[in-house]
């Protein structure tokens, strides 16, 4: 069975875990974390990078930022993770789900605001795919109305949009890297701070609610509480794991751009012939090739394709069960009017197997996607 995900080891994991064992600093903020926040700010001209437990945990911490109040809204897709959503439902809040583009599956520009009401703090856009969202009609709305930018990036690090790296765009961006995504460290994720009002108070907040980071840098003569916050930072050997990804970084963009290319060349015909529809990029976004995704017609033929994989040996999946369908998602969230493109996705996306080593099988998943439409 050819999987629909593997994990990619760079092969220096190992030493710099060793290093770090060897060094002695096993807890956070260590010589590995701070190698990381410099990889990624100096990759992505965020403002400041911090190393979390995940994606999830950092987007709890934007909630946390965002000192979201009972009742406060939150515009977002629901075409997400359930992370996107529950980091600020934690905190009292209410997504407001809006529906996706046709073309890309990012967030509608278009009908955001109408969806704005005096109770909207915040616009979480989620850059599905690795493609970038329409961010600058995004902020401007979201300027004129007095909101804040969170960017979802958990599956576009090393994306840009306009020539501008995804997770520098608003105030403050979540990254994965978990198993599952480009750059990997098991679970792991980062927050991007790029508000400068929200940097020192970040900071704070990840190490439990304390001034343990300015302490030590000697900016004040005591580590007490002085906001709230928890235990948001990774330890030393998750970090190390991390840096030897980052390394190679452009060397894993590079290869799984050419396994995404060899896909979207494969099926331009069965696109002709109206079988599938391919990814859409707009000129202005180069993406990182996170994902190969193929829209079917309908659930039905989605199913058989599904099913014909299977049995020619190849695992492919669909993605979100959209969250306003989902029942947590009909307790603590409302959508904002229908959302027909996110129910229609949701029920025609199929996800191709795409990561390093693949390879010499690709030939196979193509046969076998053509054989079965
Ligand atoms: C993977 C993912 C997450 C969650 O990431 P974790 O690091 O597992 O917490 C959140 N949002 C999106 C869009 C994702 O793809």
């Amino acid at each position: 069975m050819i999987p629909f995900n593997k994990p990619h080891m760079t092969g220096r994991e190992l030493a710099y875990i060793a290093q770090a064992h060897g060094l002695g600093h096993l807890a956070g903020n260590g010589e590995f974390t701070r190698r990381c926040h410099v990889w990624l700010e100096a990759q992505t001209g965020c403002g400041r990078a911090l190393l979390t437990h995940s994606c999830t945990a950092a987007l709890e911490m934007a909630a946390l930022l965002l000192d979201l109040q009972p009742g406060d809204e939150v515009i977002m897709p629901s075409y997400t993770f359930v992370s996107t959503a529950n980091a600020f439902v934690l905190r009292g809040a209410v997504p407001v789900f809006v529906d996706i583009r046709a073309d890309t599956l990012n967030l509608d520009e278009t009908q955001i605001e109408a969806a704005i009401t005096p109770r909207t703090r915040a616009i979480v856009v989620v850059h599905y795919a690795g493609v970038g969202c329409e961010m600058d009609a995004i902020l401007a709305l979201a300027q004129r109305h007095g909101l804040r930018v969170i960017e979802d990036a958990a599956q576009a690090l090393g994306s840009s949009y306009r020539g501008r790296p995804l997770g520098s765009l608003g105030d403050a961006a979540a990254l994965s890297f978990h198993e599952t995504k480009n750059i990997i460290a098991g679970e792991g994720g980062a927050l991007l701070v790029n508000a400068p009002e929200w940097s020192e108070r970040a900071e704070v907040m990840r190490e439990k609610g304390t001034n343990r980071a300015q302490f030590f840098r000697g900016q004040v003569d005591k580590y007490t509480w002085v906001d709230v916050g928890s235990s948001f930072l990774p330890g030393e050997l998750i970090a190390a794991f991390l840096l030897a990804q980052f390394e190679e970084a452009q060397a894993i963009t590079a290869a799984r751009m050419a396994l995404w290319q060899r896909y979207h060349e494969a099926f331009a015909e069965q696109e002709r012939q109206g079988l599938v529809r391919r990814p859409v990029l707009p000129a202005h976004c180069e993406h990182n090739a996170h994902m190969y995704y193929l829209l079917l017609p309908d659930l039905a033929r989605r199913s058989a394709l599904i099913e014909g994989l299977k049995a020619r040996g190849v695992q492919a999946v669909f993605h979100y069960v959209p969250l306003h369908r989902a029942p947590a998602g009909q307790r603590f969230a409302r959508a904002a009017g229908a959302l027909p493109v996110t129910d229609a996705v949701s029920e025609r996306l199929l996800r191709l197997p795409l990561w390093l080593g693949l390879e010499p099988e690709q030939d196979r998943v193509i046969e076998a996607v053509r054989a079965c439409l």
